[in-house]
C-alpha cells in the first residue's frame, strides 16, 4: 500500500455497529445508513454470545447484512465473540454506533455507553431512530415469524430470508 492510501486510512472515522442483529432490521438499517453520514466506514458486529439461544445463526444473520449492503463499500459485517471494547479496538475503531428507541433503551445505553468508556476511551454516538421504525424491534420480528406472518415491511430493503 502506497504512503498516501496509509495515510487516509489512519485518518479514517471507523464506527462498529454492535448488536445481536437476530434478525437485522430496517431500524437498524436505518441507523447504518445515517451513520455513513458521519463516519467513513462502519463495521457491523454481529456479537455472538454461546449463552443466548438465537433463531437465525450466526451466518444467517451475516448474510442478512451482506445482503442489505451489497452496494454499499464502506459497511462491512463481522461475528464477534469477544468484548466489544475488544471488537472495536481490533478493527481500529474509535467509535461505536447504537440506536435509541425509547426511554426504555436509554439507561441501557447510557450504562453500556459509560462503561466502555470509562474502560477504553471509545465513545458512542447515539442516534435517535426515525419514528416510522421506532415500533421495530428483532423480538417483534421473531414473533411474527413464529406466526408464519410476512415480515417483509421489518426487514431492510433487497433483504430476503
Ligand atoms: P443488543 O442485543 O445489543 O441490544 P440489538 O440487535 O437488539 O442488539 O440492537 C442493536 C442496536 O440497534 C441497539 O443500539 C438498539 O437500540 C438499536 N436498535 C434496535 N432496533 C432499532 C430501531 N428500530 N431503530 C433504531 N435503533 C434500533
Amino acid at each position: 500500500m502506497n504512503l498516501e492510501i496509509q495515510a487516509k486510512k489512519d485518518f479514517m472515522k471507523r464506527a462498529i455497529f454492535p448488536g445481536t442483529f437476530d434478525p437485522f432490521t430496517i431500524g437498524h438499517y436505518s441507523i447504518v445508513k445515517r451513520g455513513l453520514a458521519l463516519f467513513d466506514e462502519i463495521i457491523i458486529g454481529i456479537g455472538v454470545n454461546q449463552l443466548k439461544k438465537t433463531l437465525f445463526d450466526e451466518s444467517k444473520r451475516l448474510d442478512i447484512i451482506n445482503q442489505a449492503f451489497a452496494d454499499e463499500p464502506r459497511v462491512k459485517a463481522m461475528v464477534y465473540n469477544n468484548l466489544t471494547i475488544d471488537f472495536a479496538k481490533s478493527v481500529d475503531a474509535q467509535f461505536i454506533l447504537r440506536g435509541l428507541r425509547t426511554v426504555a433503551d436509554f439507561e441501557y445505553e447510557r450504562t453500556i455507553g459509560d462503561t466502555n468508556r470509562i474502560l477504553s476511551g471509545i465513545e458512542t454516538v447515539i442516534l435517535f431512530t426515525e419514528s416510522a421504525y421506532a415500533h421495530i424491534s428483532s423480538t417483534v420480528t421473531r414473533d411474527l415469524i413464529s406466526y408464519g406472518k410476512d415480515i417483509s415491511a421489518f426487514l431492510p430493503p433487497n433483504v430476503k430470508l
